[in-house]
């Protein structure tokens, strides 16, 4: 098995992946930066979105393990003292894949015939420097709605604990296929009107959003990455095919987590 550690870059985290790194090779198991079977990500969920998206070419191939070497992570969740019980479960033992579900969002350019595409392990969001954010939205080809605010946030399971926690949005298991769409700061007046309430969508069904001023520029936010973007013509969201892997040697069920990183870790 071939393994790549990532770390955040401090000297606490750089000091365990040194050691993680030292004792997987005592038991023979190679490291491979370009085409590893199991990704170790040393930091916390920053680092672990980092690793997720430098390996997005591979995710078929590549498992993925969190160690947090701050406050407990929602996918960075092996503590520092417990290294050494997980180098012995990688070296000895086959470990279980969990699959979470991803999104997928294509941006559609004015003039430009190829879509941008691209995944997301938590949520893209889009948003404005200046002013509001005026779009349309489409669910399933029926338009749904005008929106005028501060702008929306398209959400994996999984990172439905994320920034769409903060928005307002569900909690969803990702064992569902779904992605969710929360509003941040709509205009609902006598004159505007959106639907005020999160959506939860289906694998089947496809949302698209257009811009009404086609030549404004807006902030797209992917995980961690954000880019301006002009000329958008629709944005266009669904849950991806592809899945995420993690490699589990223990159950840590979902509902523990969501306790454990938002009422008490007793851990
Ligand atoms: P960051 O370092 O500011 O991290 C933000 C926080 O989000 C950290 O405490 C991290 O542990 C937590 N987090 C990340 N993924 C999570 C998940 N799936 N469930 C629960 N908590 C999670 O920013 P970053 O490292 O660049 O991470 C980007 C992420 O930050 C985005 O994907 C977004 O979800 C989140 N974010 C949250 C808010 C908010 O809650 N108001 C605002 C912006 C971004």
């Amino acid at each position: 098995m071939k393994f790549a550690i990532t770390s955040k870059g401090d000297h606490k985290s750089d000091m365990i992946k040194a050691i993680i790194e030292q004792y997987l090779s005592d038991f023979d198991l190679e490291v491979d930066l370009d085409q590893p079977d199991l990704v170790i990500s040393v930091g916390g969920d920053g680092t672990f979105l980092h690793a997720v998206h430098h390996y997005f070419h591979r995710l078929k191939n590549t498992a993925f393990i969190g160690v947090h070497t701050g406050h407990l992570g929602f996918y960075a969740d092996w503590l520092p003292e417990e290294i050494e019980k997980l180098v012995i479960e990688i070296a000895k033992k086959e470990y279980k894949i969990v699959e979470y579900p991803l999104l997928e969002m294509k941006i559609y350019r004015k003039n430009e015939a190829k879509p941008e595409r691209y995944l997301a392990l938590n949520e893209a969001t889009i948003k404005k420097v200046e002013g509001s954010v005026v779009l349309d939205v489409i669910i399933k080809g029926e338009h749904f709605e005008r929106f005028r605010g501060d702008g929306l946030c398209v959400s994996t399971p999984s990172g439905s604990t994320a920034y769409n926690k903060a928005l307002g949005g569900a909690i969803i298991h990702p064992s569902l296929s779904t992605m969710q769409i929360t509003e941040m700061s709509s205009i609902n007046n006598r004159v505007y009107r959106t639907i005020g309430s999160p959506l939860i969508l289906p694998s089947h069904h496809v949302c698209q959003f257009k811009p009404v001023d086609q030549s404004q520029s807006f902030l797209i936010t992917i995980d961690h990455v954000t880019k301006s973007v002009d000329h958008i013509s629709t944005i266009e969201y669904s849950v991806a095919e592809e899945r995420i892997r993690f490699a589990r040697f223990r159950p840590f069920p979902f509902w523990k987590r969501v306790h454990d990183s938002f009422i008490s870790d007793q851990r």
